[in-house]
């Protein structure tokens, strides 16, 4: 037992407790893709490969549907979430909601996003229980460009111009709707050359809205050399509002190496796993010994984070279910956790994208690297499941022997 353990009393590998949402089969299916992705080859082959048969309109929906969808989309609508978010509800995890779509790159695609969004947070009031947070990612509402250009302080294009007032218009309206209906907005954190400008916006809407209450949240990935600065002034900046915190490690480690080799520029990334994970738990706790004066979402499947986090609230006798705190893991990836947290009383979101297979396939895609490349989270992924498989094996042996 580590001291972890011991001094909290949870138990985050208990995957009885991890996959009691889960079937059988869902679980075998599960052990048996998460060992292919651990083939980084495999991956690239199959992501190379399903892009493209969707964009020629083969039929490799149903395969997709029922392998990665069937793990890690919560439907291809809002309304087939429902059985999902009854199942979680029954375990008392909540879900974060995510319309799984890539950037916009025409004013159609962002009207058809925003409108998405603008149902997606009616959804959510009429299902505050089971969806308190609505994620939305920026890009989404306005092609990457603008957020290029912004970042670099370059002139727009008219059309770029464009783009901006539509986007103030519409984060206007999503953050009052969301606002108006308790929801709270998560903004996603994208590659570091459109971020600055995603900052600034993040910014600009938690001063207006953020009042009284973190609802509109931001996301700072720890994975960057200059977010613990950033993360200090931005609390520092912060004088009459609460900022909303998201920490995520970040997902972009290879993207933004190679960005950064191709334009001679410093690497914006910590040179070493080691150095990420002492500069996520260096901003979790300057995080929690101020989480009064902000909203904190601990966004990871990281074991040794979460159990630092809920330590902390442990010892310092905080409610576990603080309204400025909670733990978030992706829909079908660290279920011990997940509901290891939300069995010792802790308040448990599941990031749950949804949307139609050809539009999330990219959302899909990037799991599966991510379980591929960089991480040991396949091999961890694949001991729970593992686990879990033999202790049914062993108890349906001693039902039936
Ligand atoms: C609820 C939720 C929301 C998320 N939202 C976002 C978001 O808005 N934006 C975003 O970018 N990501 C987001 N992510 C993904 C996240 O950034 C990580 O990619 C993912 O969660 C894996 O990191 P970890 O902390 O869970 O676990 P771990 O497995 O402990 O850490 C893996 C991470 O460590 C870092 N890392 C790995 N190898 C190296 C290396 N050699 N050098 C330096 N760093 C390394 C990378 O960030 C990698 O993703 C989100 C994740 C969750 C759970």
């Amino acid at each position: 037992m580590s001291i972890l353990h011991a001094t909290t009393g949870l138990d985050l590998d208990d995957t009885a407790v991890g996959y009691a949402y889960r079937s059988t089969a869902d679980l075998r299916l599960a052990y048996w893709l998460f060992r292919l992705l651990r083939w980084g080859w495999v991956v690239r082959w199959a992501n190379w490969s399903g892009a493209k048969a969707l964009s020629w309109r083969l039929p490799v929906e149903p395969l997709l549907r029922s392998t990665l969808g069937r793990l890690f989309l919560g439907g291809e609508t809002l309304e087939a979430t429902l059985p999902i978010l009854a199942n979680l509800r029954q375990f008392g995890v909540e879900a974060m909601l995510d319309f799984a779509v890539e950037a916009a790159q025409t004013e159609k695609e962002a009207e058809m996003a925003f409108q998405e969004y603008q149902r997606l947070l009616r959804f959510a009031s009429q299902h505050r229980e089971q969806v308190p947070f609505v994620a939305i990612k920026l890009t989404a509402l306005a092609p990457p460009l603008l957020f290029q250009k912004l970042s670099q302080e370059a002139p727009l294009a008219s059309t770029l111009e464009a783009f901006h007032s539509k986007l103030q218009e519409r984060l206007e309206a999503l953050c009052q709707q969301a606002t108006a209906a308790g929801i709270g907005l998560m903004i996603d954190a994208e590659e570091s050359w459109l971020q600055k400008a995603i900052d600034t916006i993040a910014e600009t809407y938690m001063a207006r809205y953020n009042t009284q209450f973190p609802w509109i949240y931001t996301s700072v990935q720890m994975y960057r050399r200059d977010r613990l600065d950033y993360l200090k002034g931005l609390l520092a900046r912060a004088g009459n509002y609460l900022p909303g915190i998201k920490l995520v490690r970040g997902a972009y480690v290879e993207k933004e190496r190679a960005y950064a080799a191709a334009h001679n520029q410093p690497d914006p990334i910590h040179p070493t796993k080691a150095a990420t994970d002492i500069a996520y738990d260096a901003a979790l706790m300057y995080c929690l010994e101020r989480l009064d004066h902000l909203g904190l979402c601990v966004a990871t499947h990281n074991r040794t984070s979460c159990m630092k986090a809920a330590q902390y609230l442990i010892l310092k006798n905080w409610d576990r279910r603080h309204p400025h705190f909670s733990f978030s893991q992706l829909y079908g990836m660290a279920d011990p956790l997940s509901f290891g947290l939300a069995k010792g009383g802790f308040r448990v979101i599941k990031y749950l994208p949804y949307g139609p297979l050809r539009q999330a396939f990219p959302y899909l895609a990037r799991r599966a690297e991510e379980n591929s490349s960089l991480s040991d989270q396949s091999g961890r992924e694949l001991r729970w499941i593992a686990a879990e498989l033999e202790r049914r094996r062993q108890a349906a042996k001693r039902l039936y022997p």
